[in-house]
């Protein structure tokens, strides 16, 4: 496991930071090691400088191309279920976005996969997560629709864009026991699922309805 390398990045938001870790805490987030985390995670390093004051709010906020940041008890909720049902040795991540959720589960995980189809987002993730010194993450500049199948099987699988359908790739892609937490359904409602590989049957599991931005899959940018 690793932690984030905090120096020279200053520590002033360190109270702001407890405050939303204990927030999540209220709001049900149990897992301790999750709460630490994101105690730990310095989320103002992932939004615009004119945002960062807004950043330990628990809210998503706009990361340019038209992506958001997710919002922190998401972020929260989709890692603890993940750490709660089973081992954390290889996770892939489809949609890296911002980089913020990729962070998390480096400290988290053994090794991290993350694939995203947004070139100037990816770029950025991929800066920050060297500042923050974590040497455990892996990018892929591609559509996650197909996974990442050099890497894999990979214990869990956490997807930040919800498709209509769970794409097949993914569900190969997990080990015999291995979990995906995936939102999944259209604009309007979508619901997050965690699924687990059982050898060749796929148990679901719905957690709460949540609202992301739309998995697309094709030609990327
Ligand atoms: N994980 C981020 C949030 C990402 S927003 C965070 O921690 O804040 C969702 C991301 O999924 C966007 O960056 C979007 O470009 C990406 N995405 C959508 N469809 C995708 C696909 N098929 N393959 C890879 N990335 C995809």
């Amino acid at each position: 496991m690793q932690r984030v390398d905090l120096q020279g990045i200053g520590m002033t938001s360190q109270r702001t930071r407890d405050r939303l870790a204990e927030r999540l805490r209220a709001q049900g987030i149990e897992n301790l090691s999750v709460l630490e985390v994101i105690r730990s995670t310095p989320r103002h390093l992932f939004v615009d400088e004119a945002l960062s004051h807004r950043a330990y709010e628990d809210t998503a906020l706009p990361v340019g191309f038209n992506q958001t940041i997710s919002q922190p008890y998401v972020v929260a909720l989709m890692t603890e279920v993940l750490v709660n049902s089973g081992a954390m040795g290889r996770v892939l991540e489809v949609g890296s976005g911002c980089g913020y959720q990729t962070t998390v589960l480096a400290q988290l995980a053994g090794q991290v996969y993350s694939v995203e189809r947004i070139k100037g987002l990816l770029d950025k993730a991929r800066q920050r997560i060297k500042q923050l010194k974590l040497n455990n993450v892996l990018f892929k500049y591609g559509d996650g629709t197909d996974g990442w199948a050099e890497h894999g099987p990979y214990d869990g699988i956490i997807v930040t864009a919800a498709p209509r359908d769970i794409p097949e790739a993914l569900l190969e892609q997990l080990v015999d026991g291995g979990r995906m937490v995936i939102p999944v359904g259209d604009r309007s409602s979508q619901d997050l699922v965690l699924v687990t590989r059982r050898q060749d049957s796929f148990e679901k599991q719905v957690i709460q309805s949540v609202q992301f931005v739309p998995f697309i899959s094709g030609s990327l940018r």
